[in-house]
């Protein structure tokens, strides 16, 4: 049996910041194949940051700085609650028999494998990955990553 974790909006759960999916049909249909497990987890609500929510980016407040992940209006800081989220889910992944692959939600400043990376201004500067990709690979290196735009078949 693969086990596989997915953004939970592909699946169809209503969590973006929006309050709205991204279903991907793609993505929902390895969820008859019979042989894997879909996890699905979104970091944003595991981190309580509700539904609907004010939109987040991924923002380097100066050149050299850790990535952090702001409210777009700049009137919150979510990274320390995204991060405990996510290790929270790490553990747990971990401790239940570990993930084959991720299918991860693209240009999402949690999910997204390369997601759009702004200066303190809301400048586009370049990308990076969002907070639960980045830590994903970190503690499953051997998973393989996708995003919905090339999930497995
Ligand atoms: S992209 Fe990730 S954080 Fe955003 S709604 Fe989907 S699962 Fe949640």
């Amino acid at each position: 049996m693969k086990r596989y974790c997915v953004s939970a909006c592909l699946l169809g759960v209503p969590c973006r910041w929006k309050g709205d999916a991204k279903p991907c049909e793609a993505v929902q249909r390895l969820a008859d194949a019979p042989d894997v497990e879909l996890v699905p987890f979104c970091p944003e609500l595991a981190a309580d940051l509700g539904c609907p929510r004010p939109p987040i980016e991924l923002v380097r407040e100066a050149p050299g700085a850790p990535v952090r992940v702001l409210r777009v209006d700049r009137q919150g800081d979510a990274t320390d609650a995204l991060r405990a989220a996510c290790e929270a889910e790490a553990d747990e992944l971990a401790r239940t028999g570990g993930v084959d692959a991720f299918i991860l939600k693209s240009r999402s400043p949690s999910c997204g494998l390369s997601s759009p990376l702004h200066d303190p201004s809301g400048r586009e500067t370049g990308t990076a990955p969002g907070l639960w990709a980045a830590l994903a690979r970190e503690r499953f290196p051997a998973a393989s990553f996708r995003d919905e735009t090339d999930p497995l078949a």
